[in-house]
């Protein structure tokens, strides 16, 4: 299991699988901390995807109605894999058995008040800026106000140093992963670099951004990070 939760929940170098992920814990992961704390958030460090898994297991209660952002992080460390074997209340799959496209609208946005919403992070500062873009919007819902609790799930590769930073690797670097493992047809998919003039219609990736500066209601956000490789785009 992680350690602890907040500033004391970093163990430095403790199984992280290289030097550069054991430096990158030592230098970066208390400092995080002590900047997501003050802005009203949680770390809790987990050395690798089990111990991440193993956080997630112990915090929500069996039967929770839980949703989930999307997040290629989740899959790698197992979370769908729970969430698919029944543990939860998980919304989603109600959602994907609709049909009717009104219909489908209005159950995501039901979905955006569930009591444990678990997604990703596109980029954390190191001043605990919390950077995610969606093409709807959904997620971003959940994770301003709409879910009761929300944790947020973020691999050290996420880690930038500012907001110019955060948005150079929404653009440049997840947006083309995402638009390509989608096949899309957006600049950044064609070229491998963001055109934001260009980059107009159904298929844009980059609809809305949240930027979580602070957060006001107390043990609501937590920022699971997870060590040891990368995770998501
Ligand atoms: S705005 Fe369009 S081109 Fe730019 S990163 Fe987003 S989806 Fe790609």
């Amino acid at each position: 299991m992680p350690s602890t939760r907040g500033t004391s929940g970093t163990s430095p170098g403790r199984t992280c699988s290289s030097a550069e992920n054991r430096s990158n814990v030592t230098n970066s992961v208390p400092r995080l901390a002590a900047a997501l704390a003050s802005r009203g958030v949680s770390l809790v460090y987990a050395a690798d995807g089990s111990e991440a898994l193993s956080y997630l297991l112990q915090r929500i209660p069996p039967g929770a109605r839980v949703m989930n952002g999307g997040s290629a992080t989740l899959e790698q460390i197992g979370f769908l894999d729970v969430l698919r074997g029944g543990r939860y209340a998980w919304l989603r799959p109600a959602i994907a058995a609709v049909e009717d496209r009104a219909e489908r609208i209005r159950v995501r946005r039901q979905a955006t008040t569930a009591d444990w919403l678990v997604g990703g992070v596109n980029a954390i500062t190191m001043g605990g800026e919390i950077v995610n873009v969606d093409g709807s919007g959904n997620r971003l819902a959940g994770y301003a106000f709409g879910a009761g609790k929300v944790i947020l799930v973020a691999g050290l590769n996420k880690l930038v140093p500012d907001l110019t930073a955060a948005i150079e690797r929404i653009r440049n670097t997840a947006a083309v992963q995402e638009c390509r493992k989608l096949a899309l047809h957006t600049p950044c998919a064609v070229t491998g670099r963001c055109d934001n003039d260009a980059c107009r219609g159904p298929e844009r990736q980059c609809g809305k951004i949240l930027i979580i500066e602070n957060e006001k209601i107390a043990d609501r956000m937590t920022v699971l990070l997870v060590g040891g490789s990368s995770f998501g785009f």
